[in-house]
């Protein structure tokens, strides 16, 4: 049986929700298709310790600001967990858990949205699926070589997994950042972090508040035709968040240059030297999980689909939130991602109007 409504979005995290919330207040008829059981999107799923960099206040979908959490600046994942499943259930959206979309095709008029439940036949798609799904790992010679453990971010869980072991930790992000100091802090495990360029800290008062504003500044001055400031990488790449602050202070957080290849027992850099290791963890970030729009053919030889703000420009039906600066300032951020999702309900809405 094939089920028909006005707008399918697809990915159920917190831009589909934000996307939903447009779209329930713009009075069109749409499901929400997510392939997680439960809700919460990547937050149930990212490691025991992490918290946000911005606090609650900061970190709020459209219609709802984030709770406080009780004792904490700085809300951890688990709460963010719990303000999305209470976020889906308070405005009624229609979230259909445990489905996942295969490909969306042209038909007519429509698109066709084929998923492991069934099919459904659109005016429009809002693709929100985020990137947790697609783990980035660099070609890195000997990879395959090395004996020990390797994992992406998206494996790591707590210390706990590695006491007593020696543990490469590469990546100069904040995913690095913070899982090295959540393993140096432990004090059970030995860590060396090593990262392509030294690593570059943000200033410690500057926090994701004043990301987004620097975000929102420069999305003011591109849209005024004014010259790009440079956004939030001209700040530095790793915010000083208490436990990486309190690391590297400790002077635990010392990155080593990236090595030249994996060994079958560790970690070998250029000038010959070598380390042992039982695990290496590849915080090597993420691309866009799209290919469920293979069919579409719209991708660009970056791997990305040109948009116009959120609006596939091969397909005006298809719109694209979250993933990443290229379908709006900030959008892959809990803050960001309200304006984007309320374009792209506007532009859909403007869209079923006429057709
Ligand atoms: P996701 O949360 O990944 O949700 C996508 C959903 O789509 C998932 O539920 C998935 O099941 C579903 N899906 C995927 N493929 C399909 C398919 N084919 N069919 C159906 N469903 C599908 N942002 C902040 O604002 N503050 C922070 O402090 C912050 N810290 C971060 C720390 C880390 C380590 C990371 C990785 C990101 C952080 N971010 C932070 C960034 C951002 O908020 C997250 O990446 C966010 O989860 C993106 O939301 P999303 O809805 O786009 O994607």
């Amino acid at each position: 049986m094939t089920n028909r409504v006005d707008v399918v979005v697809i990915g159920g995290g917190q831009a589909g929700l934000a996307a939903g919330y447009h779209l329930r207040r713009r009075g069109l008829d749409f499901t929400v298709l997510d392939a997680d059981p439960a809700p919460g999107g990547s937050w149930q799923h990212m490691w025991d310790s992490l918290h946000l960099f911005s606090p609650a206040e900061h970190s709020s979908l459209p219609g709802r600001l984030m709770p406080a959490q009780a004792g904490e600046t700085y809300p951890d994942a688990g709460h963010v967990v719990d303000y999305l499943a209470d976020y889906e259930k308070r405005y009624d959206l229609p979230v259909q858990h445990g489905t996942r979309v295969d490909a969306v095709r042209r038909d007519g008029e429509r698109l066709l949205v084929e998923a492991d439940t069934g099919t459904w036949r659109t005016r429009a798609v809002i693709s929100a699926t985020g990137t947790w799904s697609r783990p980035f790992l660099p070609a890195v010679p000997g990879r395959s070589a090395f004996a020990g453990r390797q994992l992406h971010t998206v494996n790591y869980h707590s210390p706990a997994d590695f006491t007593d072991q020696h543990v490469i930790v590469v990546g100069g992000g904040n995913s690095g950042a913070q899982i090295a100091a959540d393993l140096a802090l432990d004090g059970q495990v030995k860590v060396t972090w090593v990262t392509q360029r030294s690593p570059r800290f943000l200033a410690d008062d500057i926090d994701g508040r004043a990301l987004f504003d620097v975000a929102t500044a420069r999305r003011r001055a591109l849209d005024a035709g004014r010259d790009d400031a440079g956004g939030v990488a001209s700040l530095g790449d790793i915010v000083a968040v208490p436990p990486v602050r309190a690391a590297r202070d400790a002077g635990l957080l010392v990155a080593r240059p990236m090595f030249a290849r994996l060994t079958a027992e560790g970690v070998r850099w250029a000038d010959g030297s070598h380390a042992d290791a039982d695990a290496v963890i590849w915080c090597t970030g993420f691309r866009p999980a799209l290919a469920h729009l293979a069919p579409l053919n719209l991708r660009s030889a970056r791997g990305h689909i040109p948009t116009d703000g959120t609006r596939a420009l091969g397909e005006p039906r298809l719109h694209l939130l979250g993933y990443g600066d290229w379908t709006g300032p900030a959008s892959a951020t809990l803050i960001g991602v309200g304006r984007p999702a309320r374009d792209a309900a506007h532009e859909i809405a403007a869209l079923c109007a006429h057709n």
